[in-house]
């Protein structure tokens, strides 16, 4: 990879302030981000099934000496969509451009950037699945033929005029794979789903991010971080950023498991790495819809937050971990998501202490 240039990017939706988390979750990448960001296959923990898909791509392709084909990663925030797009970049020795479906909002500004591609190199989109409708329409034929059909001018004047374009690969990232448009998700020969890491592998994520901070870690220190970091290894990554600081402040620098504990405890994150947002969801749910069901957007306008947020950060991992269920007629909370508000299910009714 010679050169990554990095496009000025709007704020995601995500994106609201509200606490250390919602922040931290689905903020554009990061100078901490990206000091910690593996750069080949092998420095990548876990996601083996993609990992092997990518890897037989990458290896067919370089032996054809052709561009890789164009890929979908779908998955929540934070669990190495883009890190993986560099990692492809690297691989097969080509620029990765990195730009976000919103930034995109006219076929010029997609003209703009395809056509300064050079062949074989990665134009990474995330958020794909908010590009405008009439930009996507352009990219099917420049994925498809390597071309693009513009049109210039307006009223008589108006002519269409064909670019072809340089045999580029298009890395697609989303977090709602579910909102692409068919056409548009059945020009990516792969598509594939990055899902929340299991705690053994975080751990290991946890030890090489402390390694490369030269922070010093307990064993028991990095179990604690790897439990309650919901499965993403950048939430893993910025927590030990903090608890790095709290060490130092507070501990001699050295990151043991009361000292991960406390300062977790400060961030308001529990023991199940649920932090304030996710317990407010489960609370409103149990005490104002006697448990559910109710629909999202409903939850939130009473927790105060985007319902696509909620839907794209929030909503995963409770679901994931059995607090919440997705049902026709709404979200359900689940006897555990009771539980890990200290509230035990009281048939149907509001919920009673434990
Ligand atoms: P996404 O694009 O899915 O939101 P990123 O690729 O930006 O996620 O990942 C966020 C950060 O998490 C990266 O900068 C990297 O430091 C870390 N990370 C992600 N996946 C891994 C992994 N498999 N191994 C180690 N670190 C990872």
């Amino acid at each position: 990879m010679t050169d990554s240039k990095i496009k000025s990017q709007k704020p995601k939706t995500g994106d609201t302030g509200v606490g250390f988390i919602q922040t931290t979750l689905t903020a554009p990448a990061t100078a901490a981000d990206v000091a910690l960001r593996p750069l080949a296959f092998g420095d990548f923990a876990g996601q083996s099934k993609t990992v092997e898909r990518l890897k037989v791509m990458v290896g067919a392709a370089r032996r054809r000496g052709e561009a890789l084909n164009h890929i979908l990663l779908s998955g929540p925030p934070g669990l190495g969509k883009t890190t993986l797009a560099f990692i492809l970049g690297a691989e097969m020795g080509r620029n990765v451009r990195i730009t976000s479906g919103p930034v995109i909002e006219k076929a010029g500004d997609l003209a703009g950037l395809l056509t300064n591609l050079e062949e074989g190199d990665i134009l990474f989109i995330d958020e794909i699945h908010r590009l405008p409708k009439t930009v996507e329409e352009y990219l099917y034929s420049a994925m498809e033929d390597y071309r693009l059909d513009i049109m210039i001018d307006q009223g008589p004047n108006a002519r269409s005029v064909r670019l072809s374009l340089p045999k580029f690969t298009l890395v697609g990232a989303t977090t709602r794979a579910g909102l692409l448009t068919a056409p548009l998700r059945s020009r990516f020969t792969l598509q594939t789903r990055l899902d929340y890491y299991d705690a053994a592998t975080l751990l290991g994520i946890v030890r090489r991010s402390c390694g490369l901070l030269k922070v010093e870690l307990d064993e028991d220190g990095g179990r604690e971080i790897a439990t309650r970091a919901r499965g993403t290894p950048r939430i893993a990554n910025n927590l030990i950023y903090f608890i790095r600081d709290f060490a130092q402040e507070k501990a001699q620098g050295r990151i043991t498991r009361a000292v991960a504990a406390a300062a977790l405890e400060l961030l308001e994150i529990d023991v199940r790495g649920l932090d304030e947002m996710d317990k407010r969801i489960l609370r409103v749910m149990a005490q104002h819809y006697a448990g559910g069901p109710v629909g999202m957007n409903t939850i939130a306008v009473a927790v105060g937050e985007e319902a696509e947020t909620l839907e794209e950060v929030h909503e995963p991992f409770l679901i994931m971990e059995g607090y919440l269920q997705r049902t026709p007629q709404g979200r359900v909370l689940t006897a555990m998501g009771y539980q890990a508000i200290g509230l035990k299910p009281a048939g149907g009714a509001q919920g009673e202490l434990l």
